[in-house]
């Protein structure tokens, strides 16, 4: 795998809107750093523990993204470092990483997760969850956290059809949502697309794909 090649190939082709995070799980540090002496800064992690051990042996200028399903006894592991969380599904968690955040004395990005795979592996809440918790009371009251947009994961499928599908429908409620944007609250990320997809993702107007397998080969 020529790390460098891979990661400079799929940077080239992305408009610029579009940032890339370059998804990490599973790889070692020394192959993450391949991808950092190329330029890139961006990091996806899915577990918090191995993100935070990478994180301690990585230079401070990387950003680090969790992508996972985040549990909420482990946000106080990430919450002094952590850029973007991507799979908020709970005004509960949203909570939980307000209140980390403030003993921090910072504000902590998330994404809502929203499930638009029929898949039952997928996480994520529905739209009309996502609605109820954006126009909650409490929501106005979290200062140490920013909803920055939505993210979510296609079915893992060849039928392009039914990933259009899914991807319109993310895209569909970032418009929708968008009349409740508040102090808090803007819907400026759409974080869709990953090795397999992310073309379809930015035709249907993701700004920000999440790349493992095309820069650091396949998972075992
Ligand atoms: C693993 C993972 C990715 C990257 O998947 P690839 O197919 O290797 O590009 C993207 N998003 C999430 C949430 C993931 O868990």
């Amino acid at each position: 795998m020529d790390i460098r090649k891979n990661l400079l190939r799929i940077k080239a082709e992305l408009p610029d809107h579009v940032t890339l995070v370059a998804v990490t799980k599973t790889k070692s540090v020394e192959l993450i750093k391949q991808a950092y002496d190329a330029g890139h800064r961006q990091f996806g992690e899915n577990k918090v523990q191995e993100m935070v051990e990478k994180q301690a042996r990585l230079p401070d200028d990387v950003e680090w993204h969790m992508i996972g399903h985040v549990q909420r006894n482990k946000v106080k592991y990430m919450a002094p470092f952590v850029n973007l969380i991507h799979g908020v599904d709970s005004l509960k968690l949203l909570k939980e990483i307000d209140k980390q955040a403030q003993k921090h004395q910072r504000k902590i990005a998330c994404l809502l997760q929203i499930k638009i795979a029929s898949e039952e592996s997928k996480f994520g809440i529905s739209k009309a969850d996502a609605h109820a918790l954006l126009i909650s009371d409490e929501l106005a009251t979290l200062k140490h956290i920013e909803i920055k947009g939505l993210m979510g994961m296609a079915t893992f499928t060849d039928d392009e059809n039914i990933i259009r599908e899914e991807f319109k429908f993310l895209a569909s409620c970032v418009e929708e949502f968008r009349s409740l944007e508040r102090s808090n609250v803007t819907f400026d990320v759409l974080s869709m697309g990953m090795s397999g997809d992310y073309n379809i993702a930015i035709a249907h107007g993701s700004t920000m794909v999440r790349i493992g397998s095309s820069i650091f080969g396949s998972r075992s």
